[in-house]
C-alpha cells in the first residue's frame, strides 16, 4: 500500500509476504488454489476466524474455525499479525505462524481483507500487495450466487460491502482484473515470478552463485 509509512527497521529474510484481497465473490480463493498448485516455494497462511463453515469447508484446511472466545483470547496475547471484523465474523492472521515461515525464507501468502492488509503492511517490510477485481458488480453478485455456498442474506451483505472494498484496490501495489481466470491467473503468477527477481531477492537466494561471478 503505497500511501501508508514505510515499516522500521523489519529483521532480514529473503522470502516476499503476499497480500492478495478482493470483495468476496472476485474469485481470490480459485486463483490462488490454482497459483500454489502450480508455482513451488510458496506457504499460504491459514487464517483463523470464527465464521460457519461453508458445506465443504475442513478445520485446519480452509481456515481454523473457532469460537470467538479463543479468538479473543488469541487477539490478547497478541497472537495475531493481523485481524479484522469482516462481513460480520472475525478473522485473523496467525503471527507464529507467518514468522516461522519467513525465518525459512520462503514466500508467504496471505489471503486477507483490506483492513488486514493494511496492518500488515505497516508491520512488515518486503510486501507485495495484490488486488483482485471483478469485471462488474453484476458479474460480482452471479459468481457470488454460483458458488452455491452462501445464503441470500450473507450474498446480501457482501455485495453491500463490496463497493468500499472495490475503491481499496489504489492502494495496492498490484491489480488483477478477473474476467479471463486463465490470464488473471498467468498475471498473478507474473507478479510472484517478478517479486522473486528483485535484486536482493536474487542476492539472498543466490548469494554466493552471484558473488562467484563478480556480483
Ligand atoms: P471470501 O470473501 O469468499 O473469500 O470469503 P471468506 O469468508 O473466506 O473471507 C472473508 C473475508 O475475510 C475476506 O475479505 C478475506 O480476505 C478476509 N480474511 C480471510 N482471512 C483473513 C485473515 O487472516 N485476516 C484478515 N484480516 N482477513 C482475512
Ligand atoms: P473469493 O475467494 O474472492 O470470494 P471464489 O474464488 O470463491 O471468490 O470465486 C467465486 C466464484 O466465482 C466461484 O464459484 C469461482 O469458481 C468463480 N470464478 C472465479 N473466477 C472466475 C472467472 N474468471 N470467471 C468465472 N467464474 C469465476
Ligand atoms: P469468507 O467468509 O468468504 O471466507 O471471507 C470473507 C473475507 O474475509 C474475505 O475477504 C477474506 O479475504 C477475508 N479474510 C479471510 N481470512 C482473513 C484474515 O485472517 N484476516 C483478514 N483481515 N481477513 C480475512
Amino acid at each position: 500500500m503505497n500511501q501508508l509509512a514505510q515499516p522500521s527497521a523489519q529483521p532480514h529474510y529473503s522470502g516476499s509476504l503476499f497480500i492478495v484481497s478482493a470483495p468476496s465473490g472476485a474469485g481470490k480463493s480459485s486463483l490462488v488454489k490454482a497459483l500454489l498448485s502450480e508455482v513451488e516455494g510458496i506457504g499460504l497462511s491459514i487464517s483463523n476466524t470464527t465464521r460457519r463453515p461453508r458445506p465443504g469447508e475442513q478445520d485446519g484446511v480452509d481456515y481454523h474455525f473457532i469460537s470467538e472466545h479463543q479468538f479473543e483470547a488469541i487477539r490478547d496475547q497478541d497472537g495475531f499479525l493481523e485481524w479484522a471484523h469482516v462481513h460480520g465474523n472475525y478473522y485473523g492472521t496467525s503471527r507464529q505462524w507467518v514468522e516461522g515461515q519467513m525465518a525459512t525464507d520462503r514466500d508467504v501468502l496471505l489471503e486477507i481483507d483490506w483492513q488486514g492488509a493494511e496492518q500488515v503492511v505497516r508491520k512488515v517490510s518486503n510486501v507485495v500487495s495484490i488486488f483482485i477485481l471483478p469485471p462488474s458488480l453484476e458479474e460480482l453478485e452471479r459468481r457470488l450466487r454460483g458458488r452455491g455456498t452462501d445464503a441470500e442474506e450473507v450474498i446480501l451483505k457482501r455485495m453491500g460491502a463490496a463497493q468500499l472494498e472495490i475503491e481499496q484496490a489504489r492502494r495496492f501495489d498490484y491489480v488483477i482484473l478477473n474476467d479471463n481466470f486463465d490470464q488473471a491467473l498467468l498475471e498473478l503468477k507474473s507478479i510472484v515470478y517478478a517479486a522473486r527477481c528483485r535484486f536482493n531477492q536474487q542476492m539472498a537466494r543466490h548469494g554466493a552463485q552471484l558473488k562467484s561471478i563478480g556480483l
